[in-house]
């Protein structure tokens, strides 16, 4: 059943159509329901085009995120909206492109670590060059989604009864793991900004850096709003689900005989050089 959007509140209809000859989509010959919880209206972006609701999606509003994710894309049978499936083959399509090209300025491993993984990827057919990477994109959105579908999927009460009382407070119950995937590819949209490159020429490694993380950040609002579980379990479920999926890609990469860019990498002085920068400016 749909909700009001505003208090979660149940209601059966969100709109009464009252004169045919008029369209929904400009706001006229409907009514929106009233809700009978917060005298709000139940669900106002029924009225609204697609690039009100892309602007809110971003400003992460958890009202449009209610309206996306029970009251339009839900399906009772388990399976995908199309409008959904259509969003991830397109948000795939665009991870190719950004994971191309930032794993092609990365630098090889040593002793050849003056060169890039360019100079072996150009070395391949472009078609073998893409079905790579399309492999690579494919498997890191699984091994992100799974992980998060089978740790909400699991019913508590099968847990060990020394482990339940943890498991409750780490892991919120999801009867059902279509919605998170829905939950989660709405809430990827994100990924669909550095569309702005075609049009200006940015530094694309540091963009899809910005992009990853924006893209987290509206994967926690996401799974807190459809779960109602908190910041912190969402957030506990995304790094999990964000863990698997980069080793799962590293491991590719690593496989293929391409630097991964952490080669030489040492947390150590990481944190060495950071705050040597912070005594510097105190
Ligand atoms: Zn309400």
């Amino acid at each position: 059943m749909p909700i009001c959007i505003s208090c979660r509140h149940p209601i059966p209809v969100l709109y009464t159509t009252y004169s045919k000859a008029d369209d929904r989509a400009l706001g006229k010959g409907v009514r929106l329901t009233q809700c009978p919880n917060c005298k709000g209206f139940a669900d106002k972006y029924v009225e609204h085009d697609f690039v009100v609701l892309f602007i809110d999606l971003v400003l992460i509003k958890p009202e449009v995120y209610r309206h996306l994710l029970f009251n339009r894309l839900s399906q009772n049978n388990g399976t995908f909206d199309r409008a959904i499936i259509r969003l991830g083959i397109l948000l795939l399509l665009f991870d190719v492109y950004l994971t191309w090209a930032r794993i092609e300025k990365l630098p090889l491993p040593p002793p050849n670590h003056l060169s890039t993984n360019a100079a072996i990827l150009q070395a391949q057919p472009l078609l073998f060059q893409y079905l790579f990477f399309l492999g690579l994109v494919a498997l890191s959105t699984l091994a992100f989604h799974l992980p998060i579908r089978l740790l909400c999927s699991t019913n508590p009460d099968r847990i060990p009864h020394v482990f339940r009382g943890v498991w409750r407070r780490c892991v919120p119950y999801y009867a059902h793991p279509t919605p998170l995937s829905t939950a989660l590819l709405v809430s990827s949209c994100t990924k669909l900004f550095p569309i702005l490159l075609i049009i200006w020429d940015y530094d694309l490694p540091s963009s899809a850096t910005a992009v990853s993380w924006a893209v987290i950040v509206n994967n926690i609002a996401a799974l807190e709003i459809l779960m109602d579980c908190g910041y912190v379990r969402a957030g506990t479920l995304v790094a999990v689900g964000a863990c698997v999926s980069s080793a799962v890609g590293w491991g590719m990469v690593w496989g293929a005989g391409l630097g991964t860019g952490w080669e030489g990498y040492s947390p150590v002085e990481e944190v060495w050089g950071w705050w040597r920068e912070m005594a510097a400016l105190v």
